[in-house]
């Protein structure tokens, strides 16, 4: 599982996170639902470690992850926008984590194919980034996000580029593929029908601070507070 125990967040003066607690379970995907500027891009910086929390603690399992380096918190991120690397084929992308821990030629081939097979674009690994759809750069981009077996996956806004139709076939393959491997995940949107249909639960956030969590199906009967209720419409 993964803690945030009374994280807080300050930009110089400016308090964007407050004591926020928020615990993920493992195996489950939890989304991060609120409107824009709540700080929700700001919690998965705090948890990757790219950025580092003003106050409270981060902790993976039992470690306390607060001061530990993001390269060495192995956790995989899928940004809205893919961020490949273009001068590289399909599969020098998912093997490039592999590379940097220098594992053996033949062993980054194989878990390099095993996750093109899982994210299914096996037939597109000699291509580059330019050379595929947006839902395929998404997939690229998940499967180089998995290979390295991070300790928790986000994803931050991973459809909001695609046009409507892929966005919905993307819902339920990053679904597919979160419960086909197990993996612990954190989905951020402002799409509550996103957060709904793909999530086991959901965290409502504003102006920093966890507003409601709870199961699709008790949010929707039980809001807590109007802002809930109208989020969800
Ligand atoms: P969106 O849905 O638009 O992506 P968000 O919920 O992800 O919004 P954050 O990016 O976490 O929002 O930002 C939360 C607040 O923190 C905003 O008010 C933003 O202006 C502020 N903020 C974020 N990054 C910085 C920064 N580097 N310096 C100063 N303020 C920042
Ligand atoms: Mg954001």
């Amino acid at each position: 599982r993964i803690l945030l125990d009374k994280f807080s967040k300050s930009f110089g003066d400016v308090r964007v996170i407050e004591d926020m607690t928020l615990e993920i379970k493992d195996g489950e995907m939890l989304a991060l639902l609120g409107p824009s500027g709540c700080g929700k891009s700001t919690t998965l910086f705090a948890i990757s470690g790219i950025h580092k929390v003003t106050g409270g603690r981060i902790l993976f399992g039992d470690r306390d992850m607060t001061g530990v380096p993001s390269q060495e918190r192995n956790v995989g991120v899928v940004f809205q926008s893919y961020a490949l690397y273009p001068h590289m084929t399909v599969a020098d992308n998912i093997a490039f984590p592999l590379r940097i821990r220098k594992l053996p030629e033949a062993e980054v081939k194989r878990q390099m194919e095993e996750m093109a097979n899982l994210v299914h674009i096996e037939a597109l690994l000699n291509r580059r980034p330019a050379e595929l759809s947006g839902g395929q750069q998404q997939r690229v981009a998940l499967a180089r996000a998995l290979v390295r077996r991070p300790n928790v996956l986000l994803l931050d806004e991973p459809l909001a580029n695609l046009d409507a139709k892929l966005r919905l076939e993307m819902r339920s393959e990053i679904r597919r593929i979160q419960l086909e491997t197990g993996i612990t995940a954190i989905l951020v949107t402002h799409d509550q029908v996103e957060a709904m249909s793909m999530c086991d639960r959901i965290a409502i956030m504003n102006a920093g601070q966890i507003i409601q969590i709870a199961t699709p199906q008790e949010m929707y009967r039980n809001p807590r507070t109007a802002f809930v209720a109208g989020f969800l419409g």
